[in-house]
């Protein structure tokens, strides 16, 4: 299994939050998405998203 997932990691957003933080696969940007949205770079008008994973917020969720 290789690391860089496209795409298919994007229709598994999170059912908490309601804003994903996504790193763009165009300029390497981080962007808040909406489920709901368009998935389009603000940048440079790029499709593709890397969905971050923020090991730190979970610790800091978990009690
Ligand atoms: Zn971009």
């Amino acid at each position: 299994m290789s690391g860089g997932v496209l795409g298919d990691d994007l229709e598994q957003t999170g059912r908490e939050l309601p804003k994903v933080s996504y790193i763009c696969g165009g300029c390497g940007r981080e962007q808040k998405l909406d489920k709901d949205a368009v998935i389009r770079c603000m940048h440079c008008s790029h499709r593709i998203f890397y969905k971050r994973r923020e090991k730190k917020l979970l610790q800091y969720l978990a009690r």
